[in-house]
């Protein structure tokens, strides 16, 4: 939706957290409060409010059959009720499904604000089979996220560490650039880039 030049930040806001209850919930509350909102933007407060109060804050259950972004809710839901060292986050990617477009690259690119040149997720390409019945494989490699990563024990300062909740992660403020970890990975993940 583009910003009408009468649209504060705040009005932009509130609209886009209806919209977002409404798709979540499907809940008519949610669309009758963004209706008042455009037509009299004073009140918008008191709707919001109101529709937020019909709406369950947290998705808890969901059957099979649900839209996965419910089941996903859930599972989120679910994981949270536990204790962090009792969680076990997972990326799960089909290989059957990717066309290696490389928009993922692109995706981890823009969210780590990387240089040129640098990418965390490469997208590999190979060709399999037996002239004539050939065709081509993508695997996209990101972090495996090792249960027994070789890279923290190797990091001398701890900038590498496997957190709370099993995630391996790096502290960039703590890192000296030694390398360490770029020899331990058995999958060539780690890339050393120049301070910007
Ligand atoms: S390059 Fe940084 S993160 Fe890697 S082992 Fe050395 S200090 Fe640790
Ligand atoms: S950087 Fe390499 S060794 Fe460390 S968790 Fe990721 S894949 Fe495993």
């Amino acid at each position: 939706m583009s910003k009408r030049p009468s649209e504060k930040p705040d009005d932009l806001r509130r609209r886009n957290f209806l919209r977002g209850l409404a798709g979540a919930g499907g809940a008519a509350a949610a669309f009758a409060a963004l209706d008042r909102l455009e037509a009299e933007p004073e009140h918008a407060a008191a709707a919001l409010a109101r529709a937020a109060a019909t709406v369950p804050q947290t998705v808890t259950e969901a059957g099979d059959n649900a839209d996965v972004l419910i089941r996903m809710q859930a599972d989120l839901a679910r994981a949270l009720k536990k204790q962090p060292a009792e969680r076990r986050w997972v990326m799960v990617i089909d290989l059957r499904k990717c066309v290696g477009c490389h928009a993922c690259t692109i995706a981890c690119v823009a969210e780590n604000k990387l240089p040129p040149g640098v990418v965390y997720r490469p997208v590999i390409e190979e060709e399999i089979g037996e002239y004539p019945n050939v065709t081509r494989r993508f695997i996209p490699r990101p972090c495996m996220q090792c249960e027994n990563p070789p890279c923290v024990p190797v990091c001398p300062v701890y900038a590498t560490y496997t957190n709370a909740e099993g995630v391996v992660e790096v502290n960039y403020e703590q890192c000296i650039g030694c390398r360490a970890c770029l020899t331990a990975c058995p999958y060539g993940v780690r890339r050393r880039q120049r301070p910007r």
